[in-house]
């Protein structure tokens, strides 16, 4: 904090991370202090009391998915799931293949594992995308192999937001007898979820990104039709059925089932007050010169608008904002590396000239004079640098 402001930045930067809501903090206190005890300590009424939360957590996160209780595997966050799934697949499967598939645009918590798995000699194919974001289904189909083991394509982008066609994948898959892998951090909450409609054997979940504590997340390790086998990656008390060891943590899980329970039930109103806002930022943005959608219209997650502007920098557009608006250039993990964001790169829209990418992530707090003051400063910044000759 190097300047003390009263009045914060609006925040428009959901996709990377949301607040906790006050309704989940509530339910988490009590976990702290009074319902302190060890979930795996079924001996006595504190380690009953931890493992009812953490019971309660379960079964919340799996009927959001059409899951069993049981199937719900907790993790720190959707980067351990991911690496989970497609390590722990690997592992498990390579007698039976060595190939994956997945998409460019994957967030890099399954492309950096998938990596790591080449370098152990497994192969990994990295499907391109359209210029829309989506993958084209007949791509998919000639990327199947024989010892292909695991696809995994995510739910919804965390850059651009669009929504891959998880149902048809997961058809494809069943029908090759390949398991198929989601991550499906953004989605959680904001689009419906059905691991049976869609056929999905393994899910990656986060709370953090609906209004969850971070540090906490899930995989839904599917237990039946198939039975899926997964290696642990960690290796400790056998907690979670031997897949995921080490100590529950009752604060953040019982934190994860609230925030989840909240936001499938708030879901259908909620989704319909961000389209509209969402679709009146792109709706005064997109009359600016230069200006473009990234991403399917409407495919999409109702709270991501992504836009790429011609002849403006990333950074200094990004500068320009500041102090208020937060909002992001691509992934909150790439911030570093602005202008060269692997999803925008995959929808082949790259050139030489100049062009800045804005994510607005909306949220449960985003109002219409929030979207109002971000219309306003986001066209004036625009005008303004667009008038001046970009000094490379
Ligand atoms: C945020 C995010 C992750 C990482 O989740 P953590 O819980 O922060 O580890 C993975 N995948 C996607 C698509 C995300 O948006």
């Amino acid at each position: 904090m190097n300047q003390p402001s009263i009045i914060r930045p609006v925040y428009l930067d959901c996709n990377a991370t949301t607040p906790v809501d006050p309704r989940v903090l509530s339910a988490m206190l009590p976990f702290f202090t009074d319902y302190f005890g060890n979930p795996s300590s079924l001996n006595h009424s504190y380690g009953w009391e931890a493992e009812a939360g953490v019971q309660q957590s379960r079964e919340i996160l799996a009927a959001a998915i059409a899951a069993d209780p049981v199937e719900i595997i907790f993790t720190s966050g959707a980067t351990e799931a991911n690496n989970l799934a497609i390590k722990g697949i690997a592992e498990s499967y390579m007698g039976e293949g060595r190939h994956l598939i997945t998409v460019q645009t994957e967030h890099s918590a399954v492309l950096e594992p998938c990596r790591y798995l080449e370098t152990l000699g497994f192969e990994v194919t990295y499907l391109p995308v359209q210029p829309d974001g989506l993958i084209e289904l007949e791509t998919l189909e000639n990327a199947f192999r024989p010892d292909t083991i695991l696809v995994s394509v995510m739910a919804a982008n965390n850059e651009i937001g669009v929504l891959q066609p998880l149902e048809k994948i997961g058809e494809m898959c069943r029908d090759r007898h390949v398991l198929f892998h989601t991550d499906a951090a953004q989605a959680l909450g904001k689009i419906p979820l059905n691991v049976q409609k869609m056929h999905i054997d393994l899910l990656s979940m986060t709370a953090h990104k609906l209004y969850g504590p971070k540090g906490i997340g899930a995989l839904y390790v599917r237990r039946k039709n198939p039975r899926v086998q997964i290696s642990p990656q960690l290796h400790g008390g056998g907690q979670e059925r031997g897949i995921r060891s080490g100590t529950l943590y009752p604060p953040q899980i019982v934190g994860f089932g609230e925030a989840v329970r909240l936001a499938v039930a708030e879901m259908e109103t909620e989704s319909e007050r961000l389209i509209a806002l969402r679709d009146r930022l792109w709706q005064q943005l997109s009359l600016l010169p230069g200006v473009q959608l990234n991403g399917h219209p409407t495919q999409r997650l109702p709270n991501n608008l992504s836009i790429s502007i011609n002849s403006v920098e990333g950074s200094t557009l990004l500068a320009a904002l500041q102090p208020d608006i937060a909002i992001s250039s691509g992934s909150a993990c790439s911030t570093e590396k602005l202008a060269s964001s692997h999803v925008i790169g995959a929808l082949g829209l790259r050139d030489r000239l100049a062009r800045a990418t804005l994510r607005f992530g909306l949220g449960r707090a985003t109002t219409r004079s929030d979207i109002n003051k971000a219309i306003k400063l986001v066209r004036n910044s625009i005008r303004m640098l667009q008038e001046k000759p970009i000094d490379f």
